[in-house]
């Protein structure tokens, strides 16, 4: 008979989480979904609900978790500055004090345990792109702090588990993640030009639109994920997983209107503290490694999501 892995993913209401659950059962999979529903929704997952291998779990991970799976995705803590800055003590602990227990289950289970880290943890860099061994520039006193220095927290404690418990762990350092699914109010800038074009609303574009973001369809990303937990026990990580295709904010905005069809106009806003000027994943060892690397073109990645948007009008 054939024996289903039972996978557990933290976060597995939200935005990536949500893909990956839905990849997981694809491949045959037991998952258990644990969420707190802060930034999740059901509406993420309503479609796996009647999948007789889906469970969902609502609980915090910042509270110890008994549950017996055999591989974690430790994937719980808000994404987006407007959610995580909303409770920037909360999102500290969930790095931590959730990292924690994640990593605690999977000593006592004696269970592989990924960490989905962020391009955050380069901060704002001086080098681009980034390769893995930069050791970043972060402010530890910003807004962005609880985020970017928990999950720089939370890396070190994978790093310690690894090496003080031998504990299988696969850190990804995700850089921005666009699709389906992605929060229609986060404040984030794919969703928000999305939404404005739709609507016929001003584009904001912060500051001189100059700045650059590099934007990894969701499909792709997840295949990144999943090969990275399948590689050899050695393989650890640090690995970056985004799209290396630069565009610079202004193209962005350029890009809503003209795949949406809208009228608006672009206006300029303030640039909020600490925001990078330019963001750009070196992907060399995730080619090497996983034999990995983006297929979806920003242009193409952008249809479905703004068919997603749609629904919100
Ligand atoms: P998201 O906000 O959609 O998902 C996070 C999920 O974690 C939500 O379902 C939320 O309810 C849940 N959660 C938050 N606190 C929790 C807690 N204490 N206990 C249990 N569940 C909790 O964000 P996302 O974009 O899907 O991001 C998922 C992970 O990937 C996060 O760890 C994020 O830092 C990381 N990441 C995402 C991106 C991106 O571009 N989306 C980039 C880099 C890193
Ligand atoms: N941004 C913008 N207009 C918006 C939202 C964001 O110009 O309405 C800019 C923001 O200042 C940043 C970039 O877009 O330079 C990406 O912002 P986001 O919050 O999406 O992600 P992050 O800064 O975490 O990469």
């Amino acid at each position: 008979m054939h024996l289903r892995k039972r996978v557990m993913v933290t976060g597995g209401a939200g935005f990536l989480g949500s893909h990956l659950c839905e990849r997981l059962l694809k491949d045959d999979n037991e998952v258990l979904c644990v969420d707190n529903f802060f930034t999740g929704s059901e509406r993420n997952i309503i479609h796996l609900l009647d999948q007789p291998y889906f469970e969902v779990m609502r609980h915090d991970i910042t509270f110890p978790m008994y549950v017996e799976v055999d591989e974690i995705y430790n994937l719980a803590c808000p994404a987006s500055p407007i959610h995580y800055q909303n409770d920037p003590v909360q999102t500290t602990k969930v790095n931590v004090h959730g990292s924690i227990n994640a990593l605690g289950l999977a000593k006592r289970l004696q269970a592989k345990v990924f960490q989905a880290s962020t391009s955050e943890v380069y901060g704002n860099p001086v080098i681009h792109p980034q390769p893995e061994n930069y050791q970043g520039n972060v402010n530890p006193i910003g807004m962005r702090a609880c985020y970017d220095e928990g999950k720089r927290c939370a890396e070190t404690l994978f790093f310690d588990y690894y090496r003080q418990h031998n504990l299988k762990i696969k850190v990804a350092r995700i850089f921005n993640t666009y699709g389906p699914r992605m929060h229609p109010n986060d404040g984030r800038v794919v969703s928000n030009f999305i939404l404005q074009a739709l609507r016929g609303e001003p584009i904001t574009i912060y500051g001189d639109g100059a700045q650059t973001r590099s934007f990894c369809y969701v499909d792709d990303l997840i295949e990144g994920v999943i090969r990275l937990m399948n590689t050899p026990d050695d393989v650890v990580g640090p690995v970056n997983l985004g799209n290396p295709d630069e565009f610079t904010i202004r193209e962005l905005a350029e890009l809503a209107i003209a795949l949406t069809g809208s009228t608006s106009e672009l206006i300029f806003e303030p640039l909020p503290q600490d925001d990078p000027q330019r963001r750009c994943p070196d992907i060399t060892l995730a080619k090497d490694l996983l034999g990995w690397e983006p297929n979806v073109p920003l242009k193409e990645g952008l249809l479905p999501t703004i068919e997603f948007f749609r629904t919100f009008l």
